[in-house]
Order: C-alpha cells, then sequence, then structure tokens
C-alpha cells in the first residue's frame, strides 16, 4: 500500500513536535536577540560616552593648562620690565619649552609684530604681523585652532610624516606696568599631543575592537584624525553632546556617541568628540549569543525529536499493531488475540471494543453460517424430494393406479417408438388387443372391488406370462394390450399363453375369467402405429363375435 509519509501518525507527531520546538527556539533566539540587543547597544553606548568624556576633559584640561601657562608666561615681571629681547627673556622661554614636550615653538613678538626671542632662536626677527595669534593675541588670551605650519615647517622635523605639521596656538598680550600692551608671547603646541592623547584613552585591544575618536571643530569639522578630515563624511543626525545613538555613516552602521570639549565658551575651541564602533563588532557578542542560542536550540530540536519520535512509536505502535491484528481476523484467523498493553487507557478501551465487535461479528457470522448450512440441507431435501415426486409423477403419468402396469399414454409412446423403430429395422411388431369377457357381469354380481380385484390379478398374470421386452398395458375399463417387438409369427403363441393364463386362474368369489384376443402385425406400408391398433381391434371383436374366450388375427 502506498501510503503518504505524512498521513502516518509517528512521522506527523515528530514532525509536529520538532517543528514546535524549532519554532520555540527560533522565537526565544530572536526575542533574546532583540531584548539583548537593546541592552548591549545602551551598554555599549555608555561605554563609548566614558572614552569620550575622558577625552573630552583630558584634552580641555591641557587646552586650559597651556592657556595658563602663557598667561603667567605673560605676567612674569622679566616680560613686564625688560627689554623683549633680553637674554633673561630667552632664559625663560627655554625653560618652558623644556617643561611641555609638545612645544614646537615659543616666542614673543613686540608690539610692532616682530619676533624678539624664541626659544631655541627660531623665527627671531621676522614679522608675524599676518599671523592671527600675534593679532588676536594683542587684544586677549587667544587659543588658535588647528592648523598647518606656516613659516615652521621647514624648520621643524615632522613626528608623523603622513600628516602635515600642524599647530595649536595659545598666545597672551604682555602688558607694561602702566598698562600698554608691549607684545605678544605665544606658543604652538604640536598637533601630536592630541595625538597621543587619543591612543591613550583608546581601549588597549582597538584593533578588534575598532573604536574610533574623531574630533570636530566649531564648525563641525573634522580636525582629526587627518586622513578622516577627506575619507569620512560625518551624518546629518548626530546625537545631541552627551548622547549616544546608532547611526548610518555612508550606508555602514555605527554606534556614536558625541562630548564636547570642556570649556566650550567663546575663548574655547568649541571642540566636540564624536566616538564611532561599528555596530557589528559593538553587537558582536550578541551575534555569538544568538548562535548559541540556534545552536543549542538545535541540539534540543533534535532531542525533541527523537523523543517524540519514540513517544509517537508508542503511540502508533499499538495501534499498527490493532491493524495487523484487524487484518488477520479478516483473513479469517478469528482466534487471533486482540491485546495492547501500553497503560494509555484510550487505547486499551479500543483494544477492548474491537475484541467485542469482533466477538459479536465472528458469532453473527457463525450463525449466519449455521443458517446457511441449514437452508442448503432443506434446499437439498426439497430437491430430492421434488425429484422423487417428479419421479412419481412421471411413473403416475404413464401407469394405471388400479392394476399398477403401463397406461394408455405409455402404450400410445412405446407404439410410436415402436413404430420408427420398424420403419429402420424392417422388422414388423405385433399387437394383441384383448377384453374380458362379461365383465359386467361380475361387477353386478359381486361388486365394483371384485371387479376391480379380478383387473388387479389379470393385469398381474399377463405381465408374468410376457417377456421382460414385451409391453402390457391397460387402456381403459377391462381393456389390455400387448405390444411385441420384432414379433410376428409367434404373437399367436403368446396371445393364447395370456388366454390360458388368465382362465386358468381361479379368482375366488368370481371364478375363472375368460378374455377374447384380437393379434394385428404392422406393415411396412402403414402410416402410423394405429393402424395396426385399429386391426386388432377388429380381430378382437371377431373373437367376441366368434363366442369369446379366443384369439383371432386380423386377416386384411
Ligand atoms: P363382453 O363380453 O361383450 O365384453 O361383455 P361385457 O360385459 O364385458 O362388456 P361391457 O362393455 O358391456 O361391460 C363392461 C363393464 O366393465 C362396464 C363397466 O361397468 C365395467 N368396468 C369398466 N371399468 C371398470 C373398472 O375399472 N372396475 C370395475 N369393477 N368395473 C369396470
Ligand atoms: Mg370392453
Ligand atoms: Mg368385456
Amino acid at each position: 500500500m502506498n501510503i503518504q509519509w505524512f498521513s502516518k501518525l509517528q512521522n506527523r507527531l515528530t514532525s509536529l513536535f520538532g517543528g514546535l520546538v524549532l519554532i520555540v527556539a527560533i522565537a526565544v533566539a530572536l526575542y533574546i536577540g532583540h531584548a539583548a540587543t537593546q541592552i548591549i547597544v545602551q551598554e555599549r553606548g555608555k561605554e563609548l560616552s566614558v572614552i569620550g568624556k575622558g577625552l573630552a576633559h583630558n584634552l580641555g584640561q591641557t587646552l586650559d593648562e597651556r592657556m595658563r601657562e602663557v598667561r603667567l608666561l605673560s605676567k612674569r615681571s622679566e616680560l613686564v620690565h625688560s627689554e623683549l629681547n633680553a637674554p633673561i627673556i630667552e632664559q625663560q622661554l627655554n625653560l618652558v619649552k623644556e617643561n611641555y614636550p609638545y612645544y614646537a615653538w615659543i616666542g614673543i613678538a613686540n608690539a610692532d609684530g616682530k619676533v624678539t626671542a624664541t626659544a631655541d632662536g627660531l623665527l627671531e626677527g621676522q614679522s608675524v604681523t599676518q599671523r592671527p595669534w600675534f593679532n588676536k593675541g594683542l587684544e586677549g588670551d587667544y587659543i588658535g585652532d588647528a592648523h598647518e605650519a606656516v613659516f615652521l615647517a621647514k624648520e621643524l622635523s615632522n613626528e608623523t610624516p603622513d600628516e602635515p605639521l600642524r599647530f595649536v596656538d595659545f598666545a597672551s598680550p604682555i602688558y607694561s606696568q602702566n598698562g600698554d600692551v608691549r607684545g605678544v608671547v605665544a606658543t604652538h603646541a604640536s598637533w601630536s599631543w592630541v595625538h597621543n592623547v587619543v591612543q591613550n584613552f583608546l581601549p588597549g585591544d582597538n584593533a578588534h575592537q575598532s573604536i574610533e575618536a574623531l574630533i570636530l571643530n566649531r564648525q563641525g569639522q573634522i580636525i582629526h584624525p587627518f586622513d578622516a578630515i577627506e575619507d569620512v563624511t560625518l551624518p546629518t543626525d548626530l546625537p545631541e553632546a552627551g548622547q549616544f545613538s546608532s547611526l548610518f555613516w555612508s550606508g555602514k552602521s555605527y554606534l556614536t556617541s558625541v562630548e564636547s570639549v570642556d570649556g566650550n565658551d567663546e575663548k574655547g575651541l568649541g571642540w566636540q568628540i564624536v566616538i564611532r564602533q561599528p555596530q557589528e563588532i559593538a553587537l558582536k557578542s550578541i551575534n555569538d549569543l544568538q548562535r548559541t542560542i540556534i545552536i543549542a536550540g538545535l541540539v534540543v530540536v533534535l532531542i525533541a525529536v527523537f523523543l517524540s519520535y519514540g513517544l509517537a512509536n508508542r503511540f502508533s505502535q499499538p495501534i499498527a499493531h490493532l491493524v495487523s491484528v484487524a487484518n488477520r481476523i479478516e483473513k479469517g484467523e478469528e482466534a487471533t488475540p486482540i491485546q495492547v498493553n501500553t497503560g494509555l487507557y484510550e487505547l486499551e478501551q479500543l483494544s477492548h471494543s474491537l475484541r467485542g465487535m469482533t466477538d459479536t461479528l465472528i458469532r453473527r457470522k457463525q450463525k449466519l453460517e449455521e443458517s446457511n448450512r441449514l437452508l442448503e440441507e432443506r434446499v437439498r431435501q426439497r430437491t430430492e424430494e421434488l425429484a422423487i415426486a417428479n419421479q412419481e409423477l412421471e411413473h403416475s403419468l404413464r401407469h394405471d393406479p388400479l392394476t399398477k402396469i403401463f397406461n394408455r399414454l405409455a402404450f400410445t409412446e412405446a407404439l410410436s417408438k415402436e413404430f420408427k423403430r420398424m420403419q429402420r429395422s424392417q422388422n414388423p411388431f405385433s399387437i394383441i388387443l384383448m377384453d374380458v369377457d362379461h365383465f359386467k357381469k361380475i361387477n353386478d354380481s359381486y361388486g365394483h372391488s371384485t371387479g376391480d380385484y379380478v383387473l388387479v390379478q389379470i393385469a398381474a398374470t399377463m405381465k408374468k406370462t410376457m417377456r421382460e421386452t414385451d409391453l402390457v398395458a391397460r387402456l381403459g375399463g377391462e381393456e389390455f394390450v400387448v405390444l411385441l417387438p420384432d414379433t410376428s409369427e409367434n404373437a399367436v403363441l403368446v396371445a393364447e399363453k395370456i388366454k390360458t393364463a388368465v382362465a386358468d386362474f381361479d379368482h375366488h368369489k368370481a371364478g375363472q375369467v375368460t378374455i377374447s384376443a384380437g393379434i394385428a402385425t404392422s406393415q411396412l406400408e402403414d402410416a402410423d402405429g394405429e393402424v395396426a391398433l385399429n386391426k386388432a381391434d377388429k380381430a378382437m371383436y371377431q373373437a367376441k363375435e366368434s363366442g369369446r374366450n379366443r384369439v383371432k388375427v386380423w386377416v386384411g
């Protein structure tokens, strides 16, 4: 039988359980993934914020310190009182420069914009009237945002050869005792300072974490790192300072936090620190977690499939057993026991009911078989009886009920047959027609029953006298006939013999009774057997007329 795979109970249950567990596992993985994403985005966002805050704070403090240092320098008595090109001033400048390794240049310009003193003697005597730090520095404290080196590019060695030498300028006015501006003291802090601070704030294993720190100026342009100035396009929806969010940077998702550098007043630089980390790396732990859940889920699915296969087997086995038992019973093995011991109430009830149903069906079948058998027996009996009745009917149709010898019908049929046989064989047959003499007297004298008795005795005498092959029949009343096949000459002898035997018989009350007989032999030219019978009849009348108790042969 071609059974569809899914139509089997066991396969269906297994698929159902397996599918259910798989759906639950996927749902759990998705839910945990979703929930964990929220948590991790928050956690990682805060971590990036912490890095950004630290970096912003450190940069802000350093900017403040440098500015304070320059301001304090401008207030030193040497700068207030001495000539601006005095050696003592150069000494002071050298001292300051040695104290802070990132100072690329430190110097003083007089009120006319001429450099009068510098550490290391660089740019001395040059005019700086075009430099912003000089012009702004005449008016008050000044911090100049990152710019490429103008005069000093050729003079100083570059620690970062991939990018141009860049400085942040700090400048402060030098006042005389009476408050006139004498000049400007300024420092150029090398950008490598920012490099180092950023490196210090990024995690040690940053190669794996890919966290990037960008510095934006007041105009929102990238100023660090140098290669990002051209390569990175800022998203338009950057979060507010102190916030973080998940953003697309040129189609790639980044977790992004923004912080303001301290001292973002008008005099400050208005820097913002943007920390970003590719989302896929930030959420890597979630992907790992999801993978783990899915693998665990698949293992659970396998176990569930295995267990449900076993469980389903427990359900389907007894059903399959019941099916095979039912098939065996159907094929005639009625004694097959129906027994399932599963401990499952419904299945045991089913087996019990099946047993009951089978027993009832078997009982009905046996009853039906028994009644069938009885019916067949009755039919057989009836058929037999009918055959006997038919035989009897057939017998009575052709026999005389009183004398038990053949009747007229039997004789007529035999005569017709004998006539046909004669036509074929050319051998004639003879007929002896006999009538009891004065029979009416017997009836009249001794009663009808004695007459019957006489008729029975005469018939029996005739039969006894005849050959087996000769046919004796009662034509009606007290008239008898004998058909002698293949006989022509000895018909007279037979008739005489009968006549004698009848005459010799003693009928008790009725005494001796005689018969008259007429004989005729068939002729080949006769139309039928009746011709010979009529001739015998005529011969028999002749015998009556000639005195009775005699035999007459018909003569044509
Ligand atoms: P005959 O010598 O001329 O033949 O005279 P018969 O008296 O024999 O002839 P008839 O034909 O006058 O009478 C025949 C009688 O036979 C008449 C009838 O009552 C009687 N008979 C016919 N059939 C039966 C029968 O079956 N039983 C009895 N008991 N009598 C019968
Ligand atoms: Mg008669
Ligand atoms: Mg008679």
